[in-house]
């Protein structure tokens, strides 16, 4: 041992990041399987690089959950699947939609929604439970700097891209029969990219007033690269299919064909 290091203790001379200490605790070698908040617990399945972070938040998007289990046996990168399988989790006597955990704001709307006949001790003890937790779950799930965070949803009839339209920045519709399968992203640089899949894209990069409390929000106000692939329910060779031209083409990836 050096002079200089025998005078330090053995914990100063481990560096641990801010974003380490949030997200794994005290130990930074200590690795958890599991983060959760409230009734949203999430699996981490780690493989390789730490580079790119996939989410998996609701738990009744079935076929979203089996692309994403399937895509990390062969590829890099660290991903979270809420563990639940309905679409809302959890919370003291109530349920809260977890994509909209990410905000006081958001989290507030949608426990009053879901929860109409909470009393405002409830809600107070709910929201504060919220606040508590969330920085640590949004240390964990967003990447590292120049990462990439993708979320992989599934809809249905209700829900397509010519919702997003309105409210997005820059749109390419290559696909315009097919509005279901769609890239959401936050970054010029991946939407340049995307717009020449063979996909639909939009690209929602401004800041945005309201707050729902959905991640992308989050990411779109922390600057984080961030990308929600959309299908419908149960179409799982086409998510597969979008999920591997995304990892291919956008900046960072590691670039595995199979
Ligand atoms: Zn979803």
């Amino acid at each position: 041992m050096s002079r200089a290091a025998a005078g330090r203790s053995p914990l100063t001379a481990v560096s641990v990041s801010r974003r380490q200490l949030l997200a794994f605790g005290w130990f930074p070698f200590f690795r958890p399987k599991h983060i959760s908040l409230a009734g949203a617990r999430f699996r981490i399945v780690r493989n390789g690089s730490p580079k790119r972070h996939y989410l998996l938040i609701h738990g009744d998007e079935e076929t979203a959950r089996q692309v994403l289990t399937r895509f990390m046996e062969t590829h890099e990168g660290t991903a979270f699947l809420i563990e639940t399988h309905t679409r809302n989790v959890g919370i003291d006597k109530g349920e809260i939609d977890p994509n909209r955990m990410f905000s006081r704001a958001g989290a507030e709307a949608s426990l009053k929604m879901l929860n109409a006949e909470w009393t405002a001790q409830q809600m107070q003890i709910a929201l504060t439970l919220l606040d508590r937790g969330r920085e640590r779950l949004v240390s964990a799930l967003l990447p590292p700097r120049k990462g990439l965070l993708v979320a992989l949803h599934n809809n249905s009839e209700e829900y397509s891209v010519n919702d997003e339209i309105p409210i997005s920045d820059s749109v390419s519709l290559r696909e315009p029969a097919n509005p279901h399968a769609f890239f959401l992203c936050t970054d010029p640089g991946d939407f340049a990219m995307l717009a020449k899949s063979p996909y639909n894209v939009v690209l929602q990069q401004k800041k945005p007033e309201g707050d729902d409390g959905s991640l992308s929000r989050l990411a779109a106000h922390r600057g984080v690269r961030y990308v929600n692939l959309e299908v419908r329910q149960g179409n799982a060779d086409r998510q597969l299919e979008m999920l591997r031209w995304l990892d291919w083409n956008l900046p960072g990836g590691t670039g595995v064909r199979e």
